[in-house]
């Protein structure tokens, strides 16, 4: 085996997709898996799959051509507003894709009317996090906007984020709000909106609740599906697996060294001014994984007695002077032995896109 490596348990991810597909599925609501957070791998796309999940949503188009590629055969789903130099490439990868610049719409509507397919597209509406989609301002006039579309996509339904950019909750009340809007778009452009569509994981609480208006009928998730967290409503979720992933890196050196360095102290390599307390001499233990491969406050080390300093690009120092004391053997950790972390959303985003760290699927 090659360190460092995102482990990936296939049947914790399947169960808890299944879980989570039930659970949506007996109030009559979709799930599109979010792939996003492995970097659009295919294998995680097989097992959305596997567990009944109605499509795949990623917001890299590089993403969803992996996955066309690897024959899976779910509908694909672009979450991220597209940019104009990648229109092009949609028709051929993009079943669906969420927008909300009507001059993007229109042009996608030319591309693909031209290469003679027909795509959906979803509307984003901002219901308050600020991040995409119209502001509810704007809708009485979208038909104007959608008149003369010319069959390249139909509109077939509207979109909302929660918790992504400001951290705004999916509550009863904006829910509601979400499908009136969706009404309002219906009454502007004058054809049915079937599709209502929510994220991410945060949505799941609400739909435990049976608090979702019976209209929603699409959730996007991801965060759920592979760590078993909510981390907008700052929750385990009870009846998920939460060790599905873990981060494993190799020791590269193991050495006493003292808790204070010596002389004067600058700004380490990101500029930023570490605290040292004085613990006398500590056994520190480098390991082979760095900020370029891991978000390092985001990750938890599985392992008793291990506790994180501090890194470099490259480098994870990791104290475990405790480790030897609570396990009576002198040097529990030694030079090629590995240590195991459970990674947060960050660090399993950047682990996983990391060219440096191998995803195994197990
Ligand atoms: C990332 C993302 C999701 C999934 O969010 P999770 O909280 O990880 O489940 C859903 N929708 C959009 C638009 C996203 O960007």
């Amino acid at each position: 085996m090659r360190y460092p490596v995102l482990r990936i348990i296939k049947d914790k991810v399947l169960s808890n997709a299944r879980v989570i597909a039930d659970m949506c599925g007996s109030l009559e609501i979709d799930v599109w898996g979010v792939t996003k957070g492995l970097s659009g791998d295919p294998r995680l796309a097989a097992l959305y799959e596997e567990a009944g999940f109605k499509g795949v949503s990623d917001s890299r188009i590089r993403n969803l051509k992996k996955i066309k590629m690897s024959g899976v055969s779910l509908p694909r789903q672009l979450m991220r507003i597209a940019m104009r130099s990648e229109l092009e490439d949609m028709p051929d990868i993009v079943d669906v894709s969420l927008q909300s610049e009507p001059e993007t719409i229109r042009r996608l509507d030319e591309i693909y009317a031209r290469r003679g397919v027909t795509g959906q597209v979803l509307l984003m509406i901002d219901v308050g996090d600020l991040r995409e989609g119209f502001w509810p301002r704007e809708l009485p006039r979208a038909g104007e906007y959608f008149h003369d579309l010319r069959g390249g996509v139909e509109i077939t339904g509207v979109a909302a984020n929660f918790a992504c950019a400001s951290g705004l909750l999916p509550s009863p009340e904006n829910l509601e709000r979400l499908v009136s809007y969706r009404d309002m778009l219906q009454d502007s452009l004058d054809y049915e909106l079937p599709v209502i569509s929510v994220g991410g994981t945060c949505c799941l609480k609400l739909i435990e609740e049976k608090k979702v208006p019976r209209q929603v009928n699409q959730v996007r998730v991801c965060e759920g599906v592979l760590l078993g967290m909510d981390t907008a409503f700052n929750r385990e979720i009870p009846y998920l697996e939460r060790d599905a992933l873990t981060i494993v890196a190799e020791i590269i050196e193991c050495k006493h060294k003292p808790s204070v360095p010596s002389g004067e102290i600058g700004l380490q390599s990101f500029g930023e001014r570490p605290i040292f307390i004085d613990r006398g001499m500590r056994k520190r233990a480098l390991l082979g994984i760095g900020r370029q491969d891991v978000n390092v406050d985001r990750i938890i080390p599985l392992e008793q007695g291990v506790h994180i300093v501090t890194a470099s690009s490259d480098h994870l120092i990791v104290d475990v002077t405790e480790a030897d004391s609570t396990c009576s053997g002198e040097d529990f950790y030694k030079l090629g032995d590995t240590i195991s972390f459970r990674p947060l959303y960050p660090a399993m985003l950047a682990a996983s896109t990391s060219e440096f760290v191998e995803l195994c699927f197990e």
